[in-house]
């Protein structure tokens, strides 16, 4: 039952009709569908009537003008008028995070995006002939050229690399892989389920540890269709191991005339052995090393957008590219058109150091990112809103299910509130407008720099700048709502109370 004070504050919510009268509101109409702007008055009338029906006795009630609640519809409607995937500044360190969209683009191929996306283009069509084209022609050149390969293909990601190459060259057959490569990335890439959906049959030769060329050949009879080499991207096996390297079993392959497939995981073009991490075998050696067929991702180490690359022999290129499933994972144009510029960057290893951004963030050195993570922390302390910010030394981690055994050293900003633990104020970051991701380490909220843009660090101090200034008074203005202590709450209630905010 409502309390008296509770009906007559009820009565007082202005009609939807009214609100929607309000200059304000109406202004909205300008810009924003009727439907949106309705919806909204009605959302904001209805947590009226909630947070008046939830009120204790001592707790403040919202104010009701039609001036306060129009600005709640104009935060309601602009919220929901918002894109869903936006932009965030990734701030962990981790430089391909699958979570956070793994590689950033170099500015030229995103600029061969929107050229190639505001028009038409040929993307099958032959300038030259004047007829039909390949949409493949457009990187298969590059990455012949960049790789020693003979062809080239390009599908939606590198696990659909991997099903087309088995479904096209072993369906119906056996495939031979090492025991200790039956890798899963991701929580979704499961190498045997792979090979089971492609129609193919799973022979694993070798021990969890250990295997040997001699293993490959014992397996290899009437049915054998392929023999197959996964990198295990995400985990190394220590200690006393055994491998086949490409080149045996390219030879082996060659011996009993079987296609032998590499799946490299990363595809690095580069040589990332200088910046002190672990050494990973390049898209060019795999070739050289006479694998047949070798597949890897666009945006893992490359640094360019999510595809699946195919580069090999041409005999089994010609094969995989008539199959079916390849027309089912194709690539788009804006795709290729990023892919294609990202592979030119390649053209000059210099260039692609500089401008693409994963190669950028493997290389920055430790005593840059000091200089940037001291900065960062004076910004923050000098801001006087109750965060302290010191430097201390850390690791950024590669990511992307590569190279887990390596890290970079950095230098960390480590932030604290006197009055709010490390996962509030994450919270509260991540609900900025561009939102900001950290990580958690001992009651800190931790920021790397290493993955975040110079020029983003003047948004990544305005995020926290609003979040301190939010925490040390009046309310955080943020993407999703006000986020406001109610006067007589607690903060754990203050961080509760996203959905309707009381100005406090
Ligand atoms: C990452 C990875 C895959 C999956 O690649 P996606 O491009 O994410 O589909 C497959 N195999 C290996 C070895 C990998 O490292």
């Amino acid at each position: 039952m409502p309390t008296p004070r509770q009906t007559q504050a009820l009565r007082a919510i202005p009609a939807v009709d009214s609100l929607l009268a309000t200059p304000t509101v109406t202004s909205l109409l300008k810009e924003y569908p009727r439907t949106l702007v309705v919806e909204a008055v009605r959302a904001v009338t209805a947590a009226a009537r909630r947070s008046i029906l939830a009120a204790g006795p001592e707790d403040d009630l919202p104010d009701l003008s039609p001036a306060a609640l129009a600005a709640e519809v104009v935060e309601r409607v602009r919220e929901a008028a918002r894109p869903h995937l936006v932009p965030v500044i990734n701030a962990t360190g981790v430089v391909l995070h699958t979570n956070l969209g793994r590689a950033p683009l170099a500015p030229a191929a995103c600029a061969a995006i929107t050229e190639v996306a505001r028009g038409y283009s040929n993307l099958e069509y032959d300038l030259e002939a004047g007829e039909r084209g390949s949409r493949q022609s457009h990187a298969e050149a590059l990455l012949k050229e960049l790789t020693g390969a003979e062809a080239a293909l390009v599908v939606n990601n590198n696990a659909a690399a991997v099903l087309l190459v088995l479904a096209a060259l072993a369906a119906g057959r056996e495939v031979v892989v090492a025991r200790g490569q039956l890798v899963e990335i991701g929580g979704s890439f499961r190498i045997p389920e792979v090979m089971e959906a492609s129609g193919c049959r799973l022979r694993e030769v070798g021990t969890t540890n250990k295997v040997y060329l001699r293993d490959y050949e014992a397996a290899i009879g009437p049915e054998t269709a392929l023999l197959l080499k996964v990198h295990t991207s995400n985990y190394r096996i220590l200690g006393f191991t055994s491998t086949v390297s490409g080149a045996e079993l390219a030879a082996l392959g060659a011996r009993y005339n079987l296609p032998t497939l590499e799946d490299l995981g990363s595809g690095v073009l580069v040589d990332l052995s200088w910046l002190g991490l672990e050494r990973e075998p390049t898209v060019p050696e795999s070739v050289a090393s006479g694998i047949d067929i070798v597949t890897f991702s666009g945006d893992k180490l490359l640094g360019g957008p999510q595809a699946g690359i195919i580069v090999g022999k041409k005999r089994y290129l010609d094969i995989i590219k008539r199959h079916p499933l390849a027309r089912a994972l194709r690539v788009g144009k804006l795709t290729l058109a990023a892919l294609e510029a990202t592979l030119r960057l390649y053209r000059e290893p210099k260039r692609a150091w500089e401008e693409i951004p994963v190669l950028r963030a493997l290389s920055l050195g430790e005593a840059e990112l000091k200089v940037r993570a001291e900065r960062l922390a004076h910004k923050i302390n000098e801001l006087g809103l109750g965060l302290t910010a010191e430097v201390r030394p850390g690791t950024s981690e590669v990511g992307g299910g590569a190279l887990p055994l390596s890290s970079l050293p950095t230098h960390l900003v480590a932030v604290t509130s006197s009055r709010y633990s490390a996962a509030e104020l994450a919270a509260a970051l991540r609900r900025q407008d561009p939102p900001v991701v950290g990580r958690i380490a001992d009651e800190r909220l931790l920021l790397d720099l290493r993955t975040v843009f110079p020029e983003d660090e003047p948004a990544l101090v305005a995020a926290l700048a609003a979040v301190g200034g939010g925490l040390a008074g009046g309310g955080v203005r943020c993407r999703r709502a006000y986020i406001s202590p109610r006067r007589s709450s607690s903060a754990r209630h203050h961080f509760r109370s996203f959905g309707f905010s009381l100005r406090g």
